[in-house]
């Protein structure tokens, strides 16, 4: 399994940048979570966007899923002229805010929705209850996130397994979804001297590495910056928290799940 980071920034990109979007890789399944500003052209440089199989939308604020109007067009104009386009893509998206949603789901030329609150519930291991999707041999379970619009953390199960929070305040929920974790993928929303800011409905980098501590996951990324941030002040916060090396989201790193 592989992770490439095609936006890292919110809630608007740093100049040439983009928001969240993040493209998960396995085998030959190409599944990217988030299309926020910025994130399509981002995938384009890295792929072609007629081999995305489904897109996941953690949840409707723009940082996360603005671009999704630009697939939109993509994928209905390769479907009109025939190139290498055999179908609309899966849209998996959460069914509020209603208004937001219902308009998504209708462009049924490009996409095959389907609200994540329609999928089956199970317990996931060890014990939460979660919303789960497969394709193929991949499975993309799908846990109720702690923020301002309802909003799902995301773990993939397959040749490893790879947890991205989207946007949350910390939950014990989560902490025992990431517990597994080869990597996690932690949104890190504020520093310190913005905790009062963020409270509620993101994390800080600290809560972000104390989390991913208490949940003993092997690897740290974080992301979801507000762009006039020094990421090395971040950085250092986050290692505090987590007690080892943290990684910075970077725009076209790759990090691979063995
Ligand atoms: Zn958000
Ligand atoms: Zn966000």
């Amino acid at each position: 399994m592989r992770i490439t980071v095609l936006g890292c920034w919110a809630p608007y990109p740093r100049a040439g940048g983009a928001c969240s979007g993040y493209l998960v890789q396995d085998g030959d399944s190409k599944v990217v979570l988030d299309m926020g500003n910025g994130s399509f052209a981002s995938m384009c440089r890295l792929f072609d966007f007629r081999t995305v199989r489904a897109v996941i939308l953690t949840h409707l604020h723009p940082d996360h899923f603005a671009d999704i109007e630009c697939m939109r067009h993509a994928i209905e104009g390769s479907l009109r002229d025939g190139s290498r386009r055999q179908g609309p893509v899966t849209l998996l998206l959460p069914g509020q805010p209603r208004e937001v949603a219902s308009r998504l789901a209708g462009l049924t030329k490009a996409f095959d929705s389907i609200f994540i609150e329609d999928l089956p519930l199970e317990k996931v291991p060890p014990g939460v209850d979660a919303r789960v999707f497969s394709i193929g041999p991949v499975r993309y379970c799908l846990l109720p996130a702690r923020h301002s619009l309802p909003s799902y953390a995301v773990g993939v199960e397959g040749s490893g397994y790879f947890v991205f929070s989207g946007d949350t305040a910390p939950t014990v929920n989560l902490e025992l979804f990431a517990r597994r974790a080869d990597i996690f993928l932690c949104e890190a929303s504020g520093l310190d001297k913005d905790s009062d800011y963020v409270k509620d409905s993101h994390m800080t980098a600290r809560q972000a590495g104390e989390l991913a501590r208490r949940a003993g996951v092997k690897e740290l990324i974080v992301t979801h910056f507000w762009p006039e941030y020094d990421l090395e002040e971040l950085r250092v916060q986050a290692r505090e928290g987590y007690g080892a090396n943290v990684e910075i989201a970077t725009e076209g790193d790759t990090y691979f799940v063995y």
